[in-house]
């Protein structure tokens, strides 16, 4: 049995070597004599991996100390009711960039908790260019200011970090954290669901500033308050053992490999070989605005729709699979994550010129 390309945009592809380690220690982790799904949470083998991948994905991302870093469960989608719940702080409202669908959503979710200001959008160009800071129209007295850094199904992604003065920045990062290095200290609040980029479904990262902390609405259930989540190091009640466990080897795997520039590295490159093979065809076309293409999502269109159910049967018989867009965008889309190997990108790329030339 052989593995294939998975260009899933979540559940994602996983790194091989990743897998392989956890299948080793799948029923006994270490000379422990269990596997990681049957420890106690509060044992102090499942103590060990917590603490290591903690301090490995601070490394990472050289998280300062006055931030916390919460492994916790609800998927992204439970942090759009979170991040108003603990931002809010007694203010009315929050800025919202509305840039696709993923901060449609969270637009929504924070209007059950607060008047949202959309101070910018990317709708009058269909969600091919985002919108330029110059044209923000942030409230000084808003909570805070949340962002969308990468568009999963549309494919846009911010190449710059928003400037939001004293109000703090918000950024899901569920679909490029780990992409490249960014600047935390920037940020109030960064979440991730970690099916994308980090592990398997089922944890989500939250990294918060630790004087935003301690103020959430009150009435809400204990399990949306960052604090009683800071205060027992995510371990409230049973985490989520397994995931965060895996999560921990991929961050290993990730300083194994030279870290986040070489991966911003490797990743601009895969990115711009298919962004390239696309553009130099008169076959495949890509609408995002050329500074705002996703480097973690690729959606493509072919010249003839006629002909997508042949391409993706085609692309699956020879491994390359799940490249089917969005149901509300259609077309193509691949997903080429960290984990996603440079000769998945390759092949993908070799497919497609074999498949314009037999139907161009
Ligand atoms: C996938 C995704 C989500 C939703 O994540 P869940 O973990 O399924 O809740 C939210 N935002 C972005 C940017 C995503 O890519």
């Amino acid at each position: 049995m052989s593995r294939i390309y998975n260009f899933s945009a979540g559940p994602a592809c996983l790194p091989e070597a990743v897998l392989q380690q956890a299948q080793q220690e799948m029923t006994d982790w270490q000379g422990s004599g269990m596997s990681v799904m049957e420890m106690s949470h509060r044992g102090k083998e499942f103590m060990s991996i917590a603490a290591q991948a903690e301090a490995d994905l601070r490394e990472l991302m050289a998280i300062p100390d006055n931030y916390k870093v919460l492994f916790l469960q609800g998927g992204a989608s439970a942090q759009f009711s979170n991040v108003p719940v603990n931002l809010l702080r007694g203010k009315k409202s929050a800025d919202y960039i509305y840039t696709g669908q993923w901060s449609k959503k969270a637009i929504a979710e924070a209007k059950r908790f607060c008047d949202v200001n959309v101070a910018a959008s990317a709708e009058a160009s269909n969600f091919s260019v985002l919108p330029a800071q110059s044209e923000w129209q942030l409230n000084s007295d808003a909570a805070y200011v949340h962002y969308t850094p990468n568009e999963t199904i549309g494919g846009l992604e911010f190449h710059w970090t928003p400037e939001s003065g004293d109000v703090p920045l918000v950024a899901d990062l569920s679909s490029t954290i780990l992409s490249r290095p960014i600047d935390v200290s920037k940020f109030g609040v960064i979440y991730a669901g970690a099916q994308k980029n980090i592990g398997p479904a089922g944890l989500t990262v939250v990294i918060v500033r630790d004087d935003l902390i301690g103020e959430a609405v009150p009435g809400m259930p204990v399990l949306c308050d960052y604090k009683i989540m800071a205060d027992n190091d995510s371990m409230y009640n049973t985490p989520p053992t397994y995931g965060w466990y895996l999560a921990g080897l991929v961050f290993a795997w990730l300083k194994k490999n030279g870290g986040l520039s070489a991966m911003a590295e490797l990743n601009e490159r895969k990115a711009g070989k298919l962004y390239g093979a696309i553009d130099g065809s008169d076959f495949y076309a890509n609408p995002i605005d050329l500074n705002c293409r996703s480097w973690m999502n690729v959606p493509f269109t072919l010249a003839n729709d006629e002909l997508d159910a042949t391409f993706l049967s085609e692309a699956k018989a020879v491994g390359l699979v799940t490249l089917k867009g969005h149901r509300s965008v259609g077309g193509m889309r691949a997903s080429i994550y960290n984990a996603m190997p440079e000769a998945g990108v390759d092949a993908l790329i070799s497919f497609m010129a074999d498949f314009e030339k037999r139907n161009g």
